[in-house]
C-alpha cells in the first residue's frame, strides 16, 4: 500500500536536501490469491523495483508491504524468514541468475536446505520438480551451460517451486527467450499455476505477452501506475493514453478489427527529473494545458478499474457509437 522507493542520486552525507530518483512513486495494488496480476512499462518505469520491493530484496522507501492480513514491512530477518517461503522470484535472465558451478541439483537443492528440508525429502523433491517442469533426473548432474534458455528458465522455475511458495514474482521470465519458447514457458507457467493454486505477479514490458496469462493487468508509467483494470477491459477498451499507445503496438490475429496505431513521441524522461502535472503529458497525443499543471489523480472510473487521466471519460472509446 502506498508503496513507494526512492533512490538516492548522489550518495554524500553532507548534503541534506538529497536528490533521489523516485523509481516506485506511491503505487498501491493487491494480489488476490490464485490469481495473476501483471505489471506492463517500458524499461525504467519501476517494475522490477516494485517487484523486489514485494520480495523484500529491498525496504520501502515509504509505504506498507502486506501478506495475508500481516504487516510484513518492518520484520528483521530472523522475523521474515517464514514468509520468505512464502514468496519466491522467477528472474528474467536464466543464464545470469543460475550459478554456473552448481549441478542442477545443487541449484534447486539451494532453498529447500535454506528452509531445512531433510535430505531424503530434497532428493525426492529434486526430481519430482525436474518431472513437473518437463526435465528429468537425468539432468540433475549436469550445469547451466549444458541447457538451452528456455531449458534454463524450467531449472529457475523448478528452483522457485521447491520449497512450495505461494506467490511467484515473475520478473520478465520469457523475454531472453524466443518467440517460440516463449510460449512453452508461459503455458509451463498457467499450468503450475493451477496445479498448485499460485499466485502470480507477473512483470513484463510487452502487453502482448501477457495477454494469456492475467487476470488483472497494471501499466506502469515513471514509478506510477497510469491503468489498473481486468484483462479484458484493458484490452478491449484501454482508457488511459499510454495504455492506448502500448496496446496499438500489439499485433492482432484478426485484420478486420483494425486498432489505431498511437505512436509516441520523445524518449521516457528521466525519473529523476519527472516532468510536472501529468508525468505522460511530454508524450501524449491528447496532452492539453490542464495536463502540465495538474496531477491525474489514479480515480476509480468503474468497479476495479483504475486510470490517472484528466479526459479518461473522453477517451473511452466504448462511448464513441
Ligand atoms: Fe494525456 Fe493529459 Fe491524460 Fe496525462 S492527463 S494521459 S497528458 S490526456
Ligand atoms: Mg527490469
Amino acid at each position: 500500500h502506498n508503496v513507494k522507493k526512492y533512490f538516492p542520486l548522489k550518495k554524500n552525507i553532507f548534503n541534506r536536501n538529497q536528490e533521489f530518483v523516485k523509481a516506485v512513486d506511491g503505487i498501491s495494488f493487491f494480489v488476490k490469491e490464485g490469481e495473476t496480476l501483471s505489471i506492463v512499462g517500458e524499461s525504467g518505469c519501476g517494475k522490477s523495483t516494485t517487484g523486489r520491493v514485494l520480495m523484500k530484496l529491498l525496504e520501502p522507501t515509504e509505504g506498507r508491504i502486506i501478506f495475508e492480513g500481516q504487516d510484513i514491512t518492518d520484520l528483521n530477518d530472523d522475523q521474515i524468514r517464514p514468509f520468505r517461503k512464502e514468496f519466491q522470484m522467477i528472474f528474467q535472465d536464466p543464464y545470469a541468475s543460475l550459478n554456473p558451478r552448481l549441478t542442477i541439483k545443487e541449484i534447486i537443492e539451494e532453498p529447500l536446505i535454506v528452509h531445512n528440508f531433510s535430505k531424503e525429502k530434497r532428493a525426492e523433491r529434486i526430481e519430482g520438480l525436474l518431472e513437473v517442469v518437463g526435465l528429468n533426473k537425468y539432468h540433475s548432474d549436469r550445469y547451466p551451460h549444458e541447457f538451452s534458455g528456455g531449458q534454463r528458465q524450467r531449472i529457475g522455475i523448478a528452483r522457485a517451486l521447491a520449497v512450495h511458495p505461494k506467490l511467484i514474482i515473475a520478473d520478465e521470465p520469457v523475454s531472453a527467450l524466443d518467440v517460440s519458447i516463449q510460449s512453452q514457458i508461459l503455458n509451463l507457467l498457467k499450468d503450475l499455476q493451477e496445479q498448485y493454486k499460485l499466485t502470480y505477479v507477473f512483470i513484463a514490458h510487452d502487453l502482448s505477452v501477457v495477454e494469456h496469462i492475467s487476470d488483472r493487468v497494471g501499466v506502469m508509467y515513471l514509478g506510477r501506475f497510469v491503468e489498473l483494470a481486468s484483462r479484458d477491459k484493458l484490452f478491449e477498451n484501454p482508457l488511459h493514453p499510454y495504455t492506448k499507445a502500448l496496446l496499438s503496438a500489439v499485433p492482432i490475429p484478426d485484420p478486420s478489427l483494425k486498432r489505431e496505431r498511437i505512436i509516441l513521441k520523445g524518449d521516457i524522461p528521466s525519473p529523476a527529473n519527472p516532468p510536472l502535472g501529468c508525468t505522460f503529458h511530454t508524450r501524449c497525443p491528447f496532452a492539453q494545458q490542464v495536463c502540465k499543471e495538474r496531477v491525474p489523480e489514479f480515480r476509480e472510473i468503474e468497479e476495479g478499474r483504475f486510470v490517472a487521466c484528466h479526459f479518461a471519460e473522453e477517451l473511452d472509446g466504448s462511448l464513441d457509437d
